[in-house]
């Protein structure tokens, strides 16, 4: 959690701020429902719903981007619509499996602009970044990632200061205290406004390069957790071998009989404690590895209803449109026989007229 003194929790209401609505024992549920009925600024009278961040709660990376955009506002789930699949990707070409990775944003309300019937994207200011920061930070805390990695500009401002250029600083390690390794490239929705197919196909490379350095500090990880394994079971079997020396030699005079006992106790005492802690911390592996395979699972599970609503939705737009150009055809219809049959009628009151 961020170090800071807690305020006492209120209900959700326009202008209360994030901090008084964090729950008293946060943890990833509790944070998501709380920050569902978030008022602190005014963009959740624009967007739909709170999109908050998902993914494994010990997710080794964590992308932040700038808010949800007009596909997730709908679907309630960060990064599943175009920009997400450019994410998904890039991701699958520098070989990171996505359902192992923690998506959200710096702002959890989509904010937008009327043009036509569409909405489109209009940026966070400083104060909604400032208000809504509270929640990213709490996630950041929870999932603790080793690599975290800002999309655009917006999360790379709001995370490592105004002074930040993406553009100059863009896949390179940042000194930051929020992960072990933080760095940040563009918003993958850059790559969509690229002005043609060339230009896309070259910012898609460069943000793929990017993605590549982060799953290059994700295997620099494992390697070292491996190489810490390795090195604590070595110093296990090093003691090992020299109590049993010591013991073996201290064995030949009678003080080295005493010696060779107390050795011996040594390993008796101390090897089982180590490869006890040992099946512990293989334990303590075993099921968080097992937990993040769930929480992948979960995650694939929702997307695929999200995608499964999408195909649905474009599935009957044809047959929707069919029956609302008949229902206009038919109201057309309506109002021409109403016509006629006024036109009847005043037929009628002509010849009953003539004929008193
Ligand atoms: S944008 Fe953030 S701070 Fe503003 S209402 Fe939504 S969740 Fe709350």
């Amino acid at each position: 959690m961020p170090d800071r003194p807690r305020p006492r929790r209120t209900a959700a209401r326009p202008g209360v701020p994030v901090p008084n609505l964090l729950p008293e024992h946060p943890t990833l549920a509790t944070v998501r429902e709380a920050a569902a009925s978030c008022q602190a600024c005014d963009l959740y009278k624009r967007g739909t719903q709170t999109v908050f961040g998902e993914g494994p709660r010990k997710a080794e990376v964590m992308f932040v981007g700038e808010q949800p955009g007009d596909a997730e506002d709908l679907a309630g789930h960060p990064f599943v619509g175009p920009a997400g699949r450019v994410l998904d990707r890039a991701l699958e070409e520098a070989g990171i499996d996505r359902g192992l990775v923690y998506v959200t944003n710096v702002v959890k309300h989509f904010k937008w602009e009327p043009r036509g019937k569409r909405r489109i994207h209009a940026r966070p200011n400083a104060a909604e970044v400032s208000a809504c920061r509270p929640w990213l930070e709490t996630e950041i805390a929870l999932v603790q990632p080793r690599v975290l990695v800002c999309l655009g500009a917006t999360a790379a401002q709001a995370l490592l200061g105004r002074g930040f250029k993406v553009s100059r600083q863009r896949g390179e390690p940042v000194p930051s205290s929020l992960a072990p390794v933080v760095m940040a490239t563009v918003h993958p929705s850059s790559i969509l406004r690229a002005p043609d197919d060339e230009a896309r196909r070259e910012e898609m490379a460069r943000f793929v390069e990017d993605v590549r350095r982060v799953a290059a500090e994700l295997a620099d990880g494992a390697r070292n957790a491996v190489a810490t394994a390795a090195a604590m079971g070595a110093s296990a079997l090093g003691l090992g071998t020299i109590v049993t020396v010591a013991a073996s030699t201290a064995a030949a005079d009678v003080t080295g009989i005493v010696m060779a006992s107390v050795l011996a106790a040594i390993g008796f005492f101390i090897l089982p404690a180590k490869r006890q802690r040992a099946k512990d911390e293989m334990r303590r592996k075993i099921s968080a590895l097992r937990e993040r395979l769930l929480d992948s699972l979960r995650g694939q599970f929702a997307r695929e209803i999200v995608r499964s609503g999408d195909r649905i939705r474009e599935g009957i737009a044809p047959y929707s449109r069919f029956v609302r150009a008949e229902g206009d055809k038919l109201r057309e219809m309506e109002g021409e026989l109403d016509e006629i049959a006024a036109q009847l009628e005043s037929l009628r009151a002509r010849i009953d007229r003539q004929a008193a």
